[in-house]
């Protein structure tokens, strides 16, 4: 595993200096510029390298020091007594920015310019992308790339982000976050474990975050959660990166890890279970085969009467024809598909979700025997779900009722 941090982390300072009032006589002498920028430079504790000033025949400097940090660059017109600054210092290695400070500032004093123009530009600026489909994304500032390198199945990648915390991106797609995880995961499993009176065996595909296990376990009548997961590497950047998502999940004696792909294991499996969690990326990739006939058939037969499988079915708004081609293929293999929706921050949409069982509506249970099963349970931490929240989601709107038509 490799970690990469940006050797773009700098601090650019850019400034016009109009109508100088003091040291004029700088303005058009070269060798007096130079010693006082030198001088300057070494007062800001910055390393000069070497240097270059030439006067033209109108009395103007132009002059540049290079520096270990990066550079100063100086240009003068005496007969408009202006200058301008240009002081650029990387902190790749160390934060040098209040030492490129310094030096505009004591040019600035230096000169004392009547007006001044002075733009500080954060180098280190980068955004995040993802392409929800060719017409529509989003983005999200990055203020550090924590690793990125790519696996035997995908390219994976973590940021440091001021909106969301530490984020997971898969195959330039965002999976999960520190700071919004509770929006995904939280729907993603408790509707359905609420749902049940007493849930003790769940399967989670996918899922290497350990966000969904972690959710699970929080229902005391769980006595096992199985995760299967196709990339071991998730699993490790995960328990290195994401303590504050899986909470320790992967200690927990109840959580057993199986590094497989998902489809194999279902086809084999013999075994039954009272919830199963497809908690994958969108249909691509290795995931693609998860959201096929043959595998959800595969999910209920490993179901016991009355478990629930619960999914995503993407964006509706966005991709609306792979969401009815799942729901398409649920249909005919549940007797019960509710679908029900949860804005997903780190996603930047609406996101649909479904609960498919075939005995189990999890819309018939009261808000008020929702929330009497959450305080039974003694599940006081969760950030989104209650009994409220459970109508709220399974309430479609209009375009989502055509849609399932
Ligand atoms: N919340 C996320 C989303 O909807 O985008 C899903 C997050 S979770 C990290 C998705 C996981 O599914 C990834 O770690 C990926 O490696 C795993 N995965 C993809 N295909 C799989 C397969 N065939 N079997 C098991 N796991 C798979």
């Amino acid at each position: 595993m490799t970690c990469t941090y940006n050797p773009c982390d700098g601090l650019h300072f850019l400034a016009n200096l109009y109508n100088c009032t003091e040291c004029i006589h700088y303005l058009d002498n070269a060798p007096k510029l130079q010693q006082y920028c030198l001088a300057a430079v070494s007062k800001s504790k910055l390393t000069a390298l070497g240097q270059l000033f030439h006067q033209f025949d109108n009395g103007g400097v132009t002059g540049t020091v290079v520096l270990a940090e990066s550079h100063l660059a100086i240009h003068t017109w005496p007969e408009s007594r202006t200058v301008t600054l240009d002081v650029y210092v990387s902190n790749y290695t160390k934060n040098n920015s209040h030492s490129a400070r310094m030096l505009v500032d004591d040019l600035i004093h230096f000169f004392k310019p009547i007006d001044t123009t002075r733009h500080t530009i954060e180098r280190n600026i980068s955004f995040v992308s993802e392409m929800l489909s060719k017409d529509y994304g989003f983005i999200l500032r990055s203020e550090k790339q924590l690793a990125s390198f790519r696996t035997d199945f995908q390219s994976l990648e973590v940021h440091d982000t001021p909106q969301f915390g530490r984020v997971l991106r898969l195959g330039d797609h965002f999976q999960t976050s520190e700071k919004e995880e509770y929006f995904y995961h939280e729907n993603l499993i408790h509707p359905a474990l609420t749902t049940l009176k007493n849930p003790k065996r769940v399967l989670i595909i996918g899922g290497g975050d350990g966000g969904s296990a972690e959710e699970v376990i929080k229902h005391p009548s769980i006595e096992q959660v199985i995760l299967v997961e196709i990339d071991c590497k998730v699993v490790e950047i995960a328990k290195e990166f994401f303590a504050t998502i899986h909470n320790n999940v992967f200690n927990d004696p109840r959580f057993k890890l199986l590094i497989e792909d998902g489809f194999d294991f279902i086809v084999k499996n013999e075994t039954h279970f009272d919830c199963i969690v497809l908690d994958i990326p969108d249909p691509i990739g290795s995931a693609q085969k998860l959201y096929e006939e043959e595998f959800l058939y595969h999910c209920k037969r490993s179901l016991v009467y009355g478990g629930i499988l619960t999914l995503h079915l993407g964006a509706p708004i966005v991709n609306p024809s792979q969401a009815k081609l799942i729901y398409r293929y649920l249909k005919p293999i549940f007797s019960v598909v509710k679908l029900y929706t949860v804005f997903v921050p780190l996603y930047g949409n609406l996101w649909l979700m479904a609960a498919c069982s075939d005995s189990f509506d999890p819309t018939s249970l009261s808000e008020t025997e929702i929330d009497k099963r959450i305080q039974e349970r003694e599940i006081n931490d969760l950030q989104y779900y209650n009994g409220a929240t459970h109508h709220g989601i399974f309430s479609l709107p209009n375009f989502l009722r055509n849609f399932i038509e």
